[in-house]
């Protein structure tokens, strides 16, 4: 697949300037491979960069191609489960190690976008909105998690708080929190590979692996050379596909869309969201949006499970927008395109190793924007020799998904099952 035979994101045509890489040619040997260029790669290439290994990036298409150059741009806090959950899975105190990397992956965003001068439109501040009562009665269970693992800085919102925070009538109550924000993802993506260069780090683009050795001496095939290294990060997620069987077995792909207005006068902009916060709604098939930084409004959601493009992307999404603000009728759509979200059956992420020294992270469930730069980061320090934070992700075990090769309808079944669910009281 190339990125010129898709619709042409928001993203890309607001990216930074930036400079292309080579594509590999020959045989090369470093200290790391790294294959893929989205967040979680080049997180890794980073940190090992600036620790004075020696790294190669293979990237199949351009940096940031995958989902890290065309997602919501929702710095999300949490994971997609419920802590006490997760103490139930791994027990309380690799759990409180669980929360404690989840916090740092959101601060992890801001700091690197302040060290490397990131121009990315940051900015914190996120809602989670439910649209009937039992959705708010999950979010009050949510805020008493939250505040059991320190975050003081939260406020659950009634529907009036919510009218105030909001222009729609769609949400009869809320939760606000401060840690949580947006950025532009693709120039975050660029920024890393940008910072993962001047440290050092060799990116090649247009380079697909065909095939990677995880033996002792790992290595990873193109059509046009071979990386040969000690040790070897895979960073593919969803787009990884079969590259990797053991892999994709545990991921399912899901295409999300999201939809570009053209950008909004002050006035309209304002009175849709006067916070400028970042918003999820509660339910299955969630809606996320937010402002742009030139103040579009950027519509999320409407997963789908199936892998076939929807004929007219526009007239898709634009119904879903408009049942939440019905003041954008009018409004002209200037962009919309989608990406696939590499979701695991439970919804945690999946870390682990293939053969000695080859690591692995996927399956961030739609937490990825700062969890996948974690990701990468648990990696590195692997690598270093330090494992015992990797190791804590490493212990939740994932299953492949129930179906084999006829996952895709068995999930399209289920999504049907959830979506009549989002819509009963
Ligand atoms: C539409 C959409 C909306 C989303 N919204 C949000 C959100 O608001 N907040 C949030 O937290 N998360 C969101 N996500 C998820 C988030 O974007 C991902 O979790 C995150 O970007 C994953 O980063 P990654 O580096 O692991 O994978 P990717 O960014 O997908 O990068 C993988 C890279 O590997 C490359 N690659 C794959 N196979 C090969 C190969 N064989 N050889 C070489 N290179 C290869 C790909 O080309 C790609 O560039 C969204 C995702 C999508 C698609």
């Amino acid at each position: 697949m190339n990125a010129s035979d898709e619709p042409l994101s928001y993203y890309r045509a607001s990216a930074n300037a930036h400079t292309g890489h080579p594509a590999l040619q020959g045989d090369i040997d470093v200290d790391v491979c790294v294959v893929g260029a989205g967040y979680t790669g080049l997180s890794a290439a980073l940190d090992l960069a600036l620790a004075g290994y020696s790294v190669a990036v293979l990237e199949a298409n351009v940096v940031g191609y995958g989902a890290s150059g065309r997602n919501g741009g929702q710095i999300c806090s949490g994971y997609s489960n419920s802590m006490e959950r997760i103490e139930e899975r791994i027990g309380k105190e690799d759990a409180a190690m669980a929360w404690q990397i989840v916090d740092e992956a959101v601060e992890l965003v801001g700091q690197r976008v302040a060290d490397h001068g990131i121009d990315c439109d940051l900015k914190w501040g996120y809602m989670h909105l439910a649209g009937k009562q039992r959705q708010a009665d999950d979010l009050e269970h949510m805020a008493e998690e939250y505040t059991r693992f320190g975050h003081d800085d939260i406020r659950l919102l009634d529907k009036a708080a919510v009218r105030e925070k909001i222009g729609s009538d769609a949400y009869v109550g809320g939760l606000w929190e401060k840690r949580a924000g947006h950025v532009h993802p693709l120039n975050y993506c660029l920024g890393l590979a940008d910072a993962a260069v001047k440290a050092g780090a060799k990116i090649f683009e247009n380079s697909p692996v065909i095939s990677v050795d995880t033996g002792d001496a790992p290595k990873a095939h193109t059509a046009n050379g071979t990386v040969s290294a000690k040790f070897m990060v895979l960073g593919g997620n969803a787009y990884l596909r079969d590259t990797v069987p053991f892999l994709y077995r545990r991921l399912m792909p899901v295409q999300s869309y999201i939809l570009a207005t053209e950008p909004l006068s002050e006035n309209m902009a304002k009175s849709l969201l006067p916070g400028d916060e970042a918003v999820a709604d509660c339910n299955f098939i969630v809606n996320y949006f937010r402002l742009s930084g030139d103040r579009r409004m950027l519509f999320g959601g409407r997963a789908s499970y199936s892998t076939l493009q929807p004929s007219d992307l526009f007239s898709f999404m634009k119904p879903r927008m408009t049942a939440v603000f019905p003041q954008l009728g009018d409004a002209k759509l200037d962009y919309c395109w989608g990406g696939y979200i590499g979701i695991t059956v439970d919804r945690m992420p999946h870390f682990g190793r293939l053969g000695p020294s080859t690591y692995f992270a996927q399956g961030f469930s739609g937490h990825g924007l700062s969890l996948s730069g974690m990701a990468g980061r648990l990696m590195a320090e692997a690598i270093k020799g330090q494992s015992e934070r990797f190791d804590v992700m490493a212990k939740f075990k994932h299953p492949i998904f129930p179906g084999g090769r006829f996952r895709t309808p068995a999930l399209v079944l289920a999504m049907v099952y959830y979506r009549l669910k989002d819509m009963l009281p």
